[in-house]
């Protein structure tokens, strides 16, 4: 399991309308440890569900070998990151569910 690389600020959820802090990042993974390209998110915990179902549906119509979805908990602590240089990466917190998607 990778861990993924979040930016040290946070943004936003992506979900349409939301503007909360995400605390996850989900990511979609083909073969293992191989994230692919445009299918990763951060997202709330109201809007992780939907994240999650999203991408799935995705996976649905793509053609995957090993596809899984992995989920981590971004640390969102205020002031962790408020002093690195806009556009720090930093590894998420710990992934926390590996969702098969075959
Ligand atoms: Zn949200």
């Amino acid at each position: 399991m990778t861990m993924p690389l979040v930016h040290a600020q946070h943004g936003r959820c992506q979900a349409e309308r939301c503007d909360r802090t995400p605390c996850f990042r989900i990511e979609v993974h083909d073969p293992p440890g191989t994230l692919i390209d445009g299918k990763t998110a951060n997202a709330c915990a109201d809007h992780l569900g939907a994240t999650v179902r999203d991408l799935s549906r995705w996976a649905a119509t793509a053609t995957l070998i090993e596809g899984y979805i992995q989920v981590c908990v971004i640390d969102g602590r205020p002031g962790s990151a408020d002093s690195l240089p806009e556009g720090t990466l930093l590894p998420a917190s710990w992934p926390f569910a590996n969702i098969p998607l075959i």
